[in-house]
């Protein structure tokens, strides 16, 4: 876990996602742009990490030159920040493929997550997941969107168990490289190809 912080710190060009995974909550305290849940630090904008080691503080510089009005149809990039049973929380951090800043909250119903029957969100889902997806309805606050199509999804997660980046083993599953934990995702067709951008 620490390899992946001075990785992170040495590459600050590197952009991150809201719901990336930035640090263990042990070791740094949140910054401008970011969150955290009980061990973690995620981005919750789009941006470039800042690691301010006198002070172990990590934060996100926005990297954002508009905010376009979303429409419906659109496509967004977003982590997953909170899941209940019925409802995904995504903070959305790009849209048709342009990074935004101050980021949209959208949320997935269950029924939006996956082709197939789910009865819960957090079944293919976790904190920290990247995901891919479609505006359904633009004209709400929270947005509302769908995670169904072959390109939509999650485009990269991590292990629950060590944090170590998943890779892509079957359809809907994947395995620790680190651990060799499996879970299970409803992911793009495209997951862990690194290509962020969307193309039909
Ligand atoms: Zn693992």
């Amino acid at each position: 876990m620490k390899s992946d912080i001075y990785d992170r710190a040495k590459d600050s060009k590197e952009m991150v996602f809201p719901g990336t995974r930035l640090a263990v909550t042990e070791e740094f305290v949140c910054g401008s742009g970011t969150y955290s849940t009980e061990n973690y630090i995620f981005a919750s904008v789009t941006g470039h990490v800042v690691i301010n080691l006198e002070h172990h503080e990590i934060s996100v510089m926005p990297k954002a030159k508009m905010t376009p009005v979303p429409k419906v149809g659109d496509i967004f990039i977003g982590g997953v920040v909170n899941l209940s049973r019925q409802m995904a929380t995504i903070s959305v951090g790009v849209i048709n493929n342009v990074a935004i800043y101050p980021t949209y909250t959208l949320v997935l119903h269950v029924s939006q997550v996956s082709r197939e029957y789910i009865e819960t969100a957090d079944e293919v889902l976790r904190y920290g997941d990247a995901v891919r997806g479609k505006i359904l309805d633009a004209k709400t606050i929270p947005l509302q969107g769908s995670l169904i199509g072959s390109q939509l999804g999650v485009i990269f997660a991590f292990c629950s168990l060590c944090g170590t980046r998943l890779n892509k083993i079957g359809r809907d599953k994947l395995k620790c490289p680190e651990c060799s934990n499996i879970e299970k995702r409803k992911t793009t067709i495209d997951y862990g190809s690194g290509d962020l951008a969307f193309k039909l």
